[in-house]
């Protein structure tokens, strides 16, 4: 009867803190304020750029790509809430793009658009345009709060308590899920993959968006078969083993190519 009746509060509590994306539509789990997770981002991204080598865009090329790139989509991005009446789900955001020295295919943005390539992933991207691919589909990640969606979920399987303090009462736990959820790496050893619903979420917005910004989105097919190659080796790419690439994401990103190409019109670099 105890159980039962604990049950019963928590699916309440849980049906009480599930919220309606404002984009996709998609009803998500959502324990943790968007305005805690973005400030967690900033105490977390500091400590990451602390303690990783930063290459300085000022005398460095692809470092400069990286902003630009970025900063590209993120207009892209702020122009598409705008344009539907949507403008305030981005309010906390403050962009920010490095790229890091670090062979790990590897790129990712934390809440409030905190973002971090790796050099080891622009062998792979080739191009201004095969980066715009991947930095669509990371940030997508972020404004459709599938990490808010994936940290809330992660707290109910461990049992963690949620709240206002979560990060700064020193819970290391949930620092631990934070990092391996907004800035998965090999290091930290800790996989919290996104969904199927989330990674074709991402693939869907993440091509609107390059092709707003000016980038061609058919890009993303060539780009993506160059990833699921790098899977034929040995290891993993980190990449891979948080966005997994197989022929039926290929066929679905292929799908939605004649709707992305709707917003594509070409920029000179
Ligand atoms: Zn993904």
């Amino acid at each position: 009867m105890k159980k039962l009746f604990i049950i019963v509060i928590t699916s309440g509590i849980l049906f009480s803190a599930c919220t309606k994306n404002a984009i996709t539509g998609r009803s998500q789990l959502s324990l943790v304020p968007e305005s805690t997770l973005q400030q967690e981002a900033v105490t977390q991204y500091q400590s990451f750029l602390s303690q990783n080598k930063v290459v300085s865009s000022s005398s460095n090329k692809d470092a400069e790509m990286v902003k630009r790139v970025g900063s590209r989509i993120a207009a892209a991005i702020t122009k598409y809430y705008a344009d539907k009446g949507l403008s305030n789900e981005l309010a906390g955001y403050k962009w920010e793009f490095n790229l890091v020295d670090n062979k790990e295919v590897n790129a990712w943005c934390m809440p409030g658009g905190k973002v971090v390539v790796y050099t080891g992933l622009l062998p792979i991207t080739q191009d201004e345009a095969g980066l715009a691919i991947v930095l669509g589909h990371e940030i997508t990640h972020a404004v459709a709060h599938h990490g808010q969606e994936r940290m809330s979920q992660a707290l109910v399987a461990q049992g963690l308590g949620v709240g206002g303090d979560l990060f700064t009462s020193g819970n290391s736990k949930a620092n631990g899920i934070f990092n391996a959820i907004f800035a998965p790496s090999a290091q930290i050893g800790v996989l919290l993959p996104n969904s199927r619903k989330q990674e074709l979420e991402a693939d869907h917005y993440g091509l609107i968006f390059a092709a707003m910004a000016g980038y061609n989105p058919k890009v993303a097919i060539p780009l993506w078969e160059r990833m699921e190659k790098l899977n034929s080796g040995n290891t993993t790419p980190e990449i891979l083993s948080d966005h997994p690439v197989d022929s039926k994401r290929i066929a679905k990103l292929q799908a939605e190519m004649p709707e992305a190409l709707k917003y594509y019109h070409p920029v000179s670099s």
